[in-house]
């Protein structure tokens, strides 16, 4: 089995995934972190319009064994996005 994420070809589970919104198993709710297979389509980036930045897809294979896949950059809140957030539960705190 190939397990290199980085693999050129997509895996055979990757050809079933669904899109999943938000960032996690449509079936189970479980994060990409306990996923068992990750494939990341980097050959086929999407260029945001407005931004400097690339996102692609990527493929989780769930432990629930559901495939499944969403776009890199719905994976992360943006840098400054946490800076404030933070800034702000810090403000609460207080
Ligand atoms: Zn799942």
């Amino acid at each position: 089995m190939d397990m290199n994420p980085f693999s050129p070809t997509p895996p055979d589970w990757a050809e079933k995934a669904t899109h999943a919104v938000p960032f996690c198993c449509p079936t189970c709710q479980a994060s990409p972190q306990v996923a068992t297979q990750v494939w990341l389509n980097r050959r086929a980036p999407v260029f945001l319009e407005g931004f400097s930045r690339r996102k692609w897809q990527e493929f989780y294979l769930c432990e629930c064994e559901t495939a499944w896949w969403g776009w890199s950059n719905d994976r992360e809140t943006p840098e400054w996005l946490r800076e404030r957030n933070a800034r702000r539960d810090a403000a609460e705190n207080n």
